[in-house]
């Protein structure tokens, strides 16, 4: 039985009750950065520090059993709550950041050749840009980007005459943590795989407000963020098929990621654990397990339906308030919406919403080549979680009002 989103939903997360600038109830509207926890995944943190601490998979006695079954009870809650077709193709990372250096590391500095292409979007987060020039400068391949049509979405038409035999590579986001775009991945995973090139989806910003099912998409390589999602910071996944992490050498070298060592070379362990060199985020994994059993009583269907009401209803109230701009005006919005109060700087907007008590993001988010499209050098970003309600959204604009006076607006 699903638990219901109501305003009740609040009493979850204690940080949500708390005061900033002394008397000012917090509008937390910043969950495209990170998402509150709820107090279900700070227990099992604490939890697991107060009676299970240990190292996983090399202990013999009762604690790093216990540690290794809760960190693996995790491994398969992400997969299952993502579609993963199986728990050795779900390997654990710091995030999603982590998790496509991982791909571009290790897949693309093991395939790319000179002059094969990469083909991203212009509303990427820098961290699906950076990783594939740094490969791109190692291996003589080339990064190219889809340009976006002046409402924010895809210009799908452009994506067709950019796609061709040298595109070894789509990487796109689901959801732009920007302008609020959800792409459609059904048409770029078509016209990706029809060029022949393999396909990373981008889902630090759906697996928070969508159900999401990789198998049933069809990508090759899906990454997100266990902190977006209710769950703690410093753990995330990516998730392939595992005949595909079989053939890719390993990203990180060191313990735990290895079957035999001799000083002359080394053999590597079976995956997952090939590409999880190290001591492991445990503790991340088994807080992040516990959001997903959060997330699951509400069900995700339910998540996405509040999540779209709530920002709907953002962006139609903030298109009608004076001096503020949308970015834009996508086909389909997903958690975000980002805009532009008259001439005033964003870092300004923020800073004064701020004294209200409302959290907003202001800055180039993480992606400069779209500030370059949007002719700005900054936005400001409003963003939803199911937590979230339309009383937040009216104390954001009285707070933009107040901005607006104080600038003699
Ligand atoms: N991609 C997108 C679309 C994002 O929104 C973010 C986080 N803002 C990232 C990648 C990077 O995620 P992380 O910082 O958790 O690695």
């Amino acid at each position: 039985m699903n638990k219901s989103i109501s305003s009740a939903i609040r009493d979850d997360f204690p940080v949500l009750s708390r005061k900033v600038h002394g008397d000012r109830p917090l509008v937390y509207l910043d969950n495209a950065a990170t998402s509150q926890k709820p107090e279900a995944v700070i227990a099992a943190v604490a939890g697991y520090y107060r009676r299970t601490n240990s190292n996983v998979h090399r202990g013999m006695h009762a604690l790093a059993e216990e540690a290794t079954g809760e960190y693996e009870a995790a491994r398969r809650a992400v997969g299952d709550f993502l579609g993963a077709p199986d728990p050795a193709g779900v390997i654990f990372t710091r995030g999603t950041t982590e998790s496509i250096n991982l791909v571009a590391q290790s897949w693309g500095g093991s395939v790319l050749r000179p002059g094969d292409e990469i083909l991203i979007s212009v509303m990427e987060h820098h961290s699906n840009i950076v990783p594939w020039q740094l490969v791109a400068q190692r291996t003589g391949a080339v990064v190219k980007a889809v340009p976006l049509t002046p409402e924010g979405d895809l210009d799908l038409e452009v994506m067709d005459r950019l796609l061709s035999e040298r595109t070894k590579l789509v990487s796109i986001t689901q959801v732009s943590n920007a302008l609020g775009t959800v792409n459609p991945v059904d048409t770029i995973l078509a016209k990706a795989k029809a060029a022949g090139a393999k396909v990373l989806i981008d889902g630090a910003q759906s697996a928070p407000h969508m159900p999401v099912d990789v198998k049933a998409m069809g990508c090759d390589f899906f990454v997100c963020s266990g902190h977006k999602m209710c769950g703690p910071t410093g753990i995330g996944a990516l998730i392939a098929p595992a005949e595909l992490l079989e053939a890719m050498p390993p990203f990180l070298g060191g313990g735990e990621m290895i079957d035999q060592v001799t000083i002359e070379g080394s053999t590597w362990a079976d995956l997952p654990y090939k590409f999880e060199a190290g001591t492991p985020n445990i503790a991340g994994a088994v807080g992040w397990g516990a959001a997903i059993a959060y997330l699951n009583t509400l069900g995700m269907e339910a998540v996405e339906r509040r999540v779209h009401e709530l920002v709907e209803d953002a962006a139609d109230r903030l298109s009608q308030e004076p001096g503020v701009t949308l970015t834009a005006h996508p086909q389909v919005r997903g958690g975000a919406v980002s805009f532009w109060l008259d001439d005033i700087h964003p870092h300004d907007v923020a800073q004064l919403v701020d004294q209200s008590g409302v959290a907003i993001r202001a800055g180039h988010v993480c992606c400069q080549p779209l500030m370059k499209h949007l002719g700005r050098p900054a936005i400001n970003r409003a963003s939803y979680s199911f937590y979230n309600t339309k009383a937040d959204t009216t104390s954001l604009l009285e707070a933009l009002r107040t901005t607006r006076k104080l600038f003699g607006y």
